[in-house]
């Protein structure tokens, strides 16, 4: 079987490096709708050419569109998760793919264009392998992952409840590492209202909002707990308009991260009632708290496909760990809706979201091989 695949992969190199780089060299920065048809069309023609004909999906918003593929299936098949946005605007002067040194650089390689070739290609080679039998397999490849899957995570939700498992391709960590939990995300906005006065004449006679607000921080930073994996961080603070106007009005702005369902729903009741409570100026307090994704937590199942996946990349000589991280994918909604996820199955690289973003070249072909071989031995099962 080995061999079997490392020669199919010696023929198809020259195309998986060719589609790589066409997609990369269009930029697909979510809100650059134009330019995310663009790659939704070039994705289309290269699974066409695979003979995954990839379907063009909306939500009922129908705002943007986003691919799919095995609409059909209803419950026992694989979902393959992927993303063909990137942070990476069109005004930005790195737009385009270039080779240093074994390294493929460029905007949306690592995060998570490769990932994308990783899946098709590996799909086309187990069609290959098995050429008599259907392969349950759902992709979905959405165009707004990067701010947060607004539009597609209905479709998330509504396509994928009858998933045995999920792969999400979203990048390997940089020294090969697969991802098998990600903490939850929240977010929260706090307005403080309080009454402007001549803060030189009579600042007796006004509320001071910034005051309430660092009393409201301090109480919500005290709720931090890195070892649990519990942050609160109060990262961006407005508030006042001159030197000698008491202020009054302050907003702060806030990132939450947790790892389990159960963590959130009691921070969330504490957050609430901290910001319930009185203030001893007397400000006003309002707030919008919401949850943007439930946390990617490991289960049995989980565990026992990563660990599937790793031991097929040692026997390969290839270094392969697990990890735990704070950001977000859609492997987190999947996670939620009890489904066993296995996440960071694209490429090996890093610096995602940086004009330094690579991947390591020989990565996209070694990592097609493993999640080949990891795919064989699921479907003997
Ligand atoms: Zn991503």
């Amino acid at each position: 079987m080995n061999k079997n695949i490392d020669t199919i992969l010696e023929k198809l190199k020259s195309d998986i490096y060719d589609d790589f780089k066409n997609i990369v060299n269009i930029n697909s920065f979510t809100t650059n709708l134009d330019g995310v048809k663009k790659v939704k069309k070039e994705l289309k023609g290269i699974a066409d050419k695979l003979d995954i004909p990839l379907e063009t999906i909306y939500s009922s918003q129908k705002t943007r569109p986003h691919l799919m593929y095995g609409k059909d299936l209803k419950e026992d098949y694989y979902a393959f998760i992927g993303h063909f946005d990137t942070v990476h605007p069109p005004q930005s002067d790195f737009q385009t793919m270039s080779e240093v040194d074994g390294l493929l650089k460029g905007p949306g390689t690592n995060d998570m264009k490769a990932g994308l070739i990783v899946s098709l290609y590996s799909f086309y080679i187990l069609k290959h392998l098995y050429p008599n039998q259907d392969l349950p397999f759902k992709i979905f490849f959405n165009s707004d992952e990067e701010v947060g899957s607004l539009d597609s995570q209905e479709i998330l939700e509504s396509e994928f409840k009858g998933a045995k498992a999920a792969f999400i391709f979203e990048p390997g960590r940089p020294n090969g590492e697969i991802v098998t939990s990600r903490k939850g995300i929240g977010s929260l906005e706090i307005e403080v209202v309080g009454k402007p006065a001549h803060s030189g004449v009579e600042p007796w006679n006004g509320i001071n909002s910034i005051l309430g607000a660092c009393e409201i921080i301090q109480k919500l930073e005290a709720l931090n707990d890195y070892e649990k994996g519990i942050i609160v961080g109060c990262d961006e603070i407005n508030g006042g308009i001159a030197k000698n106007v008491v202020p009054a009005y302050t907003k702060i702005i806030v990132d939450i991260r947790f790892s389990t369902i159960e963590q959130q729903r009691k921070l969330f009741n504490d957050i609430e009632e901290i910001l319930r409570s009185k203030n001893s100026v007397g400000a006003t307090v309002r707030y919008n708290l919401e949850l943007n994704r439930p946390p990617l937590q490991k289960s049995q199942e989980s565990d026992e496909l990563a660990k599937l996946y790793m031991d097929i990349a040692h026997s390969l000589d290839i270094e392969c760990e697990e990890i735990a991280t704070g950001g977000g994918s859609d492997g987190n909604f999947l996670s939620a809706m009890g489904i066993p996820v296995v996440d960071g199955l694209g490429a090996v690289g890093n610096f995602s979201h940086t004009k330094k973003e690579f991947i390591y070249k020989e990565s996209l072909i070694y990592r097609i091989k493993i999640f080949v071989l990891f795919m064989s031995q699921l479907l003997k099962q």
